[in-house]
Parts: C-alpha cells; structure tokens; sequence
C-alpha cells in the first residue's frame, strides 16, 4: 500500500568503494537500480547510513564496521534475518553463539532466518537461542539451506525505554515550523502518518530558523567520540536530503585547523581531505594562515528555505499564529491548549519541536528546561564584501557569501540575553572575526546590518531528541525508561539546527513508529533528553 515501507539493513566490514560498485554492476542484469545505489553511496565512514529512495518508503541501513560491535548497537525488530557471511570454517566470528545472539536479540516470535551455510554448530545455536531450525532445498551449487522461525519459549521482555511511543497513530501534531518541525513533519509523513504544524508566528521558519543563511558540516576528531559521530551521521543525512528535495544551496566547506599541524591531519575517507593552508587559501580567495579541513558534504544554506521545501514534501498542514500553551493528556493521546485553556487541536502523537520559544510548554510537562541555556546570536550582513569567499569559510567564526557582491559572518554568543535590537558592539566582533579569516590587516567598516536570533543549546552540545519518563520511579538506563505514550521533543538544535534536523526529524519517526533507528543504540543515548536526570540521579546515588 502507500503507506507500507520497506527498510533492509545490511552490516558490512569491507565494503565497496563506489567506484568498484560501478563496476561490480557494469554487467549487471539491473543497471537503472545500481545507478541509483551508486548515486546515493556514502562516503566509507564507521557507522549507520540510510540511503532512502522512492522518497523514503524504500531505506538501505547501511551499518559500516565490525558486525560483532554494530549489531549490538542496532535498534530494531526484524521480520527476517540472512546470514551470508563467508564460510564459517575460516569465518567463526560471523556466525558464533555471541553473534547469533545478537542476532536473536532483534528477532520476535515469527522472525524468521535463512542461510546458505548448513554448518552443524550454527545450526546447533540457532536452536538454544530458541529458533525452529530446518533445512530446504538450497541455491546454485548448493543442495541445501538453513531456514529457521523464532520461536522462543520465553518471549524475551524489550527494553521499555525503546518501546515505539505511538506505534498505531495515523495524525501528528507538531509544535514548530522551524527546521525541527519541519523535519518531523517530513520524516513522520514520509511514515503515513497525516501531519499538522502549528506555530505561534503567522508563518514557517520565522524564529531561529528565519536567519538568511547558515553552514551544515560534520566534525572531525581522532577519537571519533559520540560527537564527532552524530555529528557526521546528521550532515551526511543533510547532504543527501537537501540533494533529494532540491534545495538551492553551497556545496563544500572549509574548516580552519589551528591546532594540528598538515602533516598531522588524518582523513576519514572520502568524507574530509586535509588541505595545506596555500591550498585552503587558494579555494577561498583569501590568505587563510591556517590548515583546512575541506568538507566534500558540507555547506550552506538558508535555512529558511530549507525548512519550507521539507514542510512542502511533508504535504502537512500548516496552522500558523496559534500559540500552544498547554498539554491534555486524553484518551488515546493529546489535546493541544490555547493560553485560555481551550483546546486547539489533538493528536494520538504529539511532538514538541518548537525551539526556545517552546520553553514554558516543556516547563509544563518535563523538568528538561532547567538543564538549557537560551544564547542570543547576532549575524553580519556586509553588503559590499572586500572578500568573498569562493566556499563557505568556518574558523573562529565564519563567512559565507551572499551571491550578490555580499558576505554574511557571525555570529555571536550571549547566554540569556533577551535583546532583540542589533548592536554595534556585537557587529564590530563580527567584522574582526571576518578580518581575521579574511587575512585583512582591518575589519572593514559597514552600517549596521544583520539579523539576532536564539539558540537553545544543552550543556553537553547534543540535541534533545526522544520521549519523556512516565511517572514511577527512574530507571537505572535510559533503554530501560518507561516513556510517556504519544509524546516526543525534538529540540535544543543550539548552534547545529541546519546540520541536525534531517537526522533528528528521523529518529523521531522511528522512535514513534518503533522502525530501525537509524543510529547506534549509544548515540540515541546521547541525545536523549532524560540524559541530564539520569546523570543527576548518578551523582546523587554516588
Ligand atoms: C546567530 C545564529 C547563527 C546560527 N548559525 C547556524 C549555522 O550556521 N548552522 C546551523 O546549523 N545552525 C545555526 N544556528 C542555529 C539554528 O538557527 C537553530 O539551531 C535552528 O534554527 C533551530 O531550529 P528549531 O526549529 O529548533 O527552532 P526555531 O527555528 O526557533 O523554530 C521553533 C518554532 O516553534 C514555534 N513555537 C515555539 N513555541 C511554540 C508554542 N508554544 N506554540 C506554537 N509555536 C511555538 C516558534 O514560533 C518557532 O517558529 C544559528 C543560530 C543563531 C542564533
């Protein structure tokens, strides 16, 4: 049907480069389908990849690295399992008891497996993890197969805290036309599910996500921590979604590396390329002083437009100038409150993703915003720019040009300041700031120009992506947490909005649904918004 999606998850430790995908497909029975899979290849990096086609009911999870480590961190329930690791003679890891049961682990009664292999100690585990194991007739060379159904005496109990929070719901609502918002509304109707928006402002992408243009980019660090890691899975999402929709944008960015000397950059393969600082200068037009990263999958992008095309391919509907005051929890899900107490509208799934204008709503259902800091940013609009960059430049601060003669730069920090009105002072560190990534000798002089916004930001740099704790006592682990049903934030996108909403909007489809999540079980810990309580309760308990 329309709705029903399809979702193949595939571990691999070595896998092709493109350009031997290519090849491999050059004689291929289906060549449309492999240009497709070429076309939407990542680059190699450690880690899960969804490559979406048929806008999104058709997803390969690709989980790059040892299946030994990922399948343990993999958030799922399949409906069948292949195992096709290579002989398990010269192969044991692939198909041990340790990694059965890693196997086993996402399986429900009914799940079936199959292989090629008819190997008797596999055979043998399949049974003890408590799958019915038989054989059939085999393929090619091969006279026989292993098939086998899960079918445990014993339904294993599933860890509260990944329970899907509204597995039948048919209609969203949203709270927020931001980038967040907007990426729900996409990945949640991508789902089926019929979505609306509602914001206080009179339209779309008015708040934070109004600013004229901002950078998307991964990050790079040797220890390649969750960070590093949400941070690249979220661009690569980015990369490949704002190709999808077709939003008009720049391609390629470089990063300023003041700390590592050239000979000292390692790249992660095809995902950055370490540039001297002649050859960084020489891309940006300008004497950079410093190494580069250069971001094949970075970029800019007015985030505006941005969040308008994904709210268009949503189709949802948007309801603009009215202002969510308060929740109901009702029967079957939640009422939506005006600042009279009337109610607006409900929904069996409500998500929160309104930005730190939503502040009060959450203080009304969660104790989430005493751990957030709302920071006030001021951009730059030079309208005549000494230098424009040939690709966005970040370093301390950063420049993209505005493709009329201009450059915007930025931006500023100030916890808890609540000024609307653009300031000198902030302009004039702004204008350094260009100076210095400019190589200029003085920041250039200009009128007063740009535009203030809000960044809500956790204290650890991560979003707020998940479900509420139901009311009982806390659980020791956050996969363990009993949520509350219906109910998802999807905030605190700090300084990253444009880099993480594609990502975000995504697991909060999956996480409402119960579909494979498309990251590590250890990086949905960490966005967590119970993250903050739990380390509290640690600290307290010693
Ligand atoms: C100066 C500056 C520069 C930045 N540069 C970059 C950059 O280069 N790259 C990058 O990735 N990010 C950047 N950011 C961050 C980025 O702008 C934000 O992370 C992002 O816009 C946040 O999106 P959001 O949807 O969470 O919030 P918002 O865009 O603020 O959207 C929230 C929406 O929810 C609505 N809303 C809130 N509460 C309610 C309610 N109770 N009822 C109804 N509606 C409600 C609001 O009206 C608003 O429209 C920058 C931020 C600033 C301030």
């Amino acid at each position: 049907g329309r709705t029903s999606r399809y979702v193949f998850v595939s571990v691999e430790k070595h896998p092709l480069a493109a350009d031997d995908l290519v090849r491999a497909h050059a004689a291929g029975p289906l060549p449309d389908l492999a240009a497709r899979l070429v076309e939407r290849w990542p680059p190699l990096t450690t880690g899960l990849h969804t490559l979406s086609f048929e806008a999104g009911r058709v997803e390969l999870l690709l989980g790059l690295g040892d299946a030994r480590a990922l399948l343990r961190e993999l958030v799922l329930q399949a409906d069948a399992l292949y195992l096709d690791g290579f002989a398990p003679q010269r192969n044991p890891d692939l198909w041990d008891e340790w990694l059965l049961k890693s196997l086993s682990r996402l399986s429900v009664p009914g799940t079936t497996a199959a292989t090629w292999s008819i190997h008797r100690p596999m055979r043998r585990a399949l049974t003890s993890l408590g799958f019915e194991t038989g054989l059939a007739p085999g393929f090619a060379s091969k006279p026989e197969m292993t098939v086998a159904r899960f079918a445990p005496r014993h339904t294993p109990q599933r860890p509260a805290g990944r329970e899907p929070l509204a597995p039948g719901a048919k209609r969203a609502v949203i709270v927020g036309a931001g980038l967040a918002g907007a990426a729900c509304a996409l990945a949640l109707s991508r789902a089926g599910l019929a979505c609306t928006v509602i914001d206080a402002l009179p339209g779309p992408a008015q708040a934070s996500s109004g600013n004229p243009a901002g950078l998307f980019h991964g990050t790079v660090n040797p220890d390649d921590g969750p960070h590093a890691r949400f941070n690249r899975a979220a661009a690569l999402a980015t990369q490949a979604l704002l190709d999808e929709l077709g939003v008009p944008h720049q391609q390629g960015l470089l990063r300023l590396e003041t700390r590592l000397a050239p000979a000292q950059m390692q790249q992660a393969p095809g995902y950055v390329q370490p540039l001297s600082a002649a050859e960084a200068s020489a891309r940006a037009g300008a004497a950079l002083g410093h190494p580069a990263w250069f971001y094949p999958g970075g970029g800019a992008v007015d985030p505006a437009v941005y969040a308008q095309a994904m709210l268009g391919a949503s189709g949802a509907t948007l309801r603009p100038d009215s202002a969510v005051a308060g929740l109901r929890e009702v029967a079957g899900g939640w009422q939506l409150l005006d600042a009279g107490g009337q109610p607006i509208d409900d929904a069996a799934l409500v998500v929160l993703a309104g930005g730190h204008d939503q502040l009060p709503l959450l203080n009304g259902c969660s104790d989430l915003a005493a751990d957030l800091v709302v920071q006030r940013g001021q951009l730059t609009h030079l309208a005549k720019a000494p230098w424009q960059p040939g690709l966005p430049v970040a370093g301390d601060g950063y420049v993209i040009a505005d493709g009329h003669g201009g450059a915007w730069c930025g931006a500023t920090a100030q916890d808890g300041d609540a000024d609307p009105a653009l300031r000198e002072a902030d302009q004039a560190d702004n204008l350094q700031r260009y100076a210095r990534l400019a190589g200029l000798g003085e920041p250039p002089r200009a009128p007063l120009a740009g535009r203030v916004a809000w960044r809500l930001v956790a204290p650890d740099r991560l979003p707020l992506i998940g479900g509420l704790a139901a009311p009982g006592p806390q659980a020791a682990q956050l996969r363990l947490q009993p949520r509350r049903p219906g109910l998802l934030v999807c905030t605190a996108f700090g300084s990253r909005g444009i880099t993480w909403a594609a990502l975000a909007g995504r697991l909060v489809a999956t996480m409402a649904l119960g579909a494979p999540r498309p990251l590590e079980a250890e990086l949905l810990d960490a966005v967590d918004p119970l993250r903050f309580a739990l380390r509290r309760q640690r600290r307290a308990g010693g």
